[in-house]
């Protein structure tokens, strides 16, 4: 029986690698629910969300990932955020016509941005990651080599009901064996997305390497969460500035916004609108006549 929504980390006992698998069921259909995603567009989401699930378990501290990609082709928009708990979301714009299935034609001259925030933290760290390779664990791959100075490789897949990721990493505190390396990299290659989507963390390392010593630590759940917040919106009517939401609300008597990633919607009416954009002079007004 497959687990769902669970993230696993592995060790290989007896060689110097080790590995994580996720596998993103209910929480992958909530992110679908929302909209409706041409299939290249759902696949390469859903890669993205099990990638982000794989990185947050190497954050060391309490934060988010966000990935961002701000496309030059047919996707113009892809935003995926987990935490260290495992809380997740996401979504993406496309263009409306033809898709391709490629990388390279979905996303144009795209920029990929990867951004951790620690909890409780001003300083955001942002990395840029060429788009350089053929799909987006390629791509992913650089990335994790370089922050974390370690040769790393990434298989992901999404279908309509789950994604999932695997994960494998040389373990910087053994000696080190190219030999192995290599034979465990070799193996996770001969996994079609099928079975990374079917099969659970036992079912698919057994299938891989049954004849290794491995050893599975207990799963993490994984779960649909959305962060958004009324002081969020707040933040982004103040953004599109007083002129423009006071004619918002001129023509529709209220100003509503519906949170892209999980559908909550939020009203503001003229009290609200006012106290969002008029605290400011009539705390000045006040003064100056005192
Ligand atoms: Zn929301």
């Amino acid at each position: 029986m497959a687990e769902h929504d669970t993230l696993r980390r592995f060790i290989f006992e007896h060689l110097p690698v080790q590995g994580r698998h996720v596998h993103l069921d209910a929480s992958w259909r909530a992110v679908l629910e929302r909209q409706s995603y041409p299939a290249p567009v759902r696949a390469l989401l859903g890669e993205a969300l099990a990638a982000m699930a794989l990185l947050s378990a190497t954050l060391k501290y309490e934060g988010t990932l966000t990935l961002q990609i701000q496309g030059g082709g047919p996707v113009s928009l892809l935003v995926v955020q987990c935490t260290s708990r495992l809380n997740l979301r996401g979504l993406a714009h496309w263009r409306d016509g033809p898709l391709p299935s490629a990388l390279k034609e979905l996303l144009g001259d795209g920029r990929l941005a990867i951004t951790i925030e620690p909890v409780g933290q001003s300083e955001r760290y942002q990395s840029i990651v060429p788009l350089e390779g053929a799909d987006l664990a390629a791509c992913l791959e650089g990335y994790f080599q370089h922050s974390e100075q370690l040769p790393t490789r990434l298989w992901l897949a999404a279908g309509r009901d789950s994604a999932a990721g695997l994960l494998l990493q040389v373990m910087p505190q053994r000696a080190q064996s190219p030999e192995a390396w290599r034979h465990v990299t070799v193996l996770a290659d001969t996994v079609s997305g099928e079975e990374l989507n079917v099969l659970s963390a036992e079912q698919l390392l057994h299938r891989l390497y049954h004849e290794e010593d491995l050893r599975l630590f207990e799963s993490a759940p994984a779960s649909f969460r959305c962060r958004c917040s009324r002081a969020g919106i707040e933040d982004t009517l103040r953004g599109l500035g007083a002129g423009e939401v006071r004619g918002i609300l001129r023509e529709q008597g209220r100003v509503h916004v519906d949170c892209e990633f999980c559908g909550h919607g939020s009203d503001f009416d003229r009290v609200d609108v006012e106290a969002l954009f008029g605290t400011t002079v009539r705390t000045l007004s006040s003064e100056v006549r005192h």
